[in-house]
């Protein structure tokens, strides 16, 4: 087979040399506390993961940092997990305790397995992407520094709780199938400086960026125009023609979403939905977004089942009930009222309150 430098190298290649003799053999595991998974092997082989929060944007200190940990304990083996935990894979029982003893004195927060919240995982922000609403980081450590005992197990919750931000509802996270999600949202139609379009955009691709087909072209300008009625505010447009704006620090903002998973554990995955429209884009804490998603946490730890997700405590106690318990104001903004959203209506005149 033809050698080429598409892709990533094949992970065979970086695995510790105890997974690899122990492939397929991997029978169980166990938290023994916080943050710590034991994996045992048929072949009675054991490998200790030690789980730690990263800022997810990493300076290169960070890297080097944890890549010294990694050689001192681990034989150099470190992963991330896809919501960028830093995993530690340790095959030597004798390194585990000062291990964990070098992470506490680093402060690196050890947890994120099981029933806890897991590392936030986020979009690029203000630091990188030009569509950005909001920043990603910023607003991630803003939560975070709310609700990290609940990341180290200080704090318990029912189930596992995924917390996801994008900075546009473009989504490149995973909040559409996250426990709590916060998106940044446009509330605007994009303004067109026609004569900047005429010269520098082309027209074909600016029209075929829309996905809800809201842009024409407007030959009479050499521009386009977008309708109102189609467009829903996503920014698309503007990150393909510079003279479409879409950006408005006055009515720019965030919106919480609650209820999204991927796991198929008891229920079907689900999608998240709408809990909160709009607030207000308050860099550099985000004072509000961070109250709202401490209450949803709290709320939902207070009141579900050992087990329960988000998602699946909302389904059985109903969307009435949700908004009632966490305080949440049920507006106009929660009825989906886009094209083809008749599929998404609940046809039932049974309320649950
Ligand atoms: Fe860019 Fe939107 Fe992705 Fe954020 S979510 S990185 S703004 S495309
Ligand atoms: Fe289309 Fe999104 Fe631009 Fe609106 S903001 S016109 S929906 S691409």
């Amino acid at each position: 087979m033809a050698r080429t430098d598409f892709g990533p190298p094949d992970y065979r290649q970086m695995i510790p040399p105890i997974i690899a003799e122990n492939y397929g053999k991997w029978r169980y595991h166990t938290i023994p506390q916080p943050g710590v998974l034991k994996h045992f092997s048929e072949s009675g082989a054991v490998l200790t993961s030690v789980r730690v929060a990263s800022p997810r944007l990493v300076s290169t200190d960070f890297v080097r940092d944890i890549c010294d940990i990694a050689d001192e304990y681990c034989g150099g083996h470190v992963r991330f997990t896809t919501r960028h935990n830093i995993e530690f894979l340790v095959s030597d029982e004798t390194k585990v305790e000062p291990l964990l003893g070098e992470l506490a004195a680093k402060h690196y927060l050890v947890g994120g397995v099981g029933h806890a919240i897991s590392n936030v995982v986020h979009t690029q922000g203000w630091i990188h992407c030009k569509s950005a609403v909001t920043d990603a980081s910023g607003l991630v450590k803003s939560i975070m520094d709310e609700l990290h005992d609940y990341y180290t197990g200080k704090l318990g919750v029912p189930a596992r709780l995924r917390i996801a931000v994008a900075c546009c509802v473009n989504m490149c996270g995973a909040c559409h199938c996250s426990d709590i999600a916060v998106v940044g949202i446009h509330r605007k139609l994009p303004s067109i400086d026609h004569e900047m379009a005429s010269k520098v955009c082309e027209l074909r691709s600016t029209v075929a960026s829309c996905p809800t087909g809201a842009i024409r072209p407007n030959p009479k300008l050499k521009s386009v125009e977008i309708s109102d009625e189609k467009c829903m505010y996503c920014g698309n447009c503007g990150a393909v023609c510079p003279a479409i704006n879409t950006m408005d620090p006055d009515t720019d903002g965030v919106s919480i979403w609650v209820g999204g998973k991927v796991s198929n554990a008891r229920t079907t995955p689900k999608l998240s939905r709408l809990a909160i429209p709009y607030l207000p884009n308050n860099p550099p804490r985000w004072p509000e977004t961070a109250a709202a998603v401490k209450n949803l946490v709290q709320v939902w730890a207070a009141r579900a089942k050992p087990g329960e997700r988000i998602g699946e405590w909302i389904a059985r106690i109903g969307w009435e009930r949700f908004f009632q318990v966490t305080g949440i104001a049920f507006t106009d903004k929660h009825i989906d009222d886009f094209s083809h959203a008749t599929t998404t209506f609940r046809t039932t005149t049974q309320f649950r309150l």
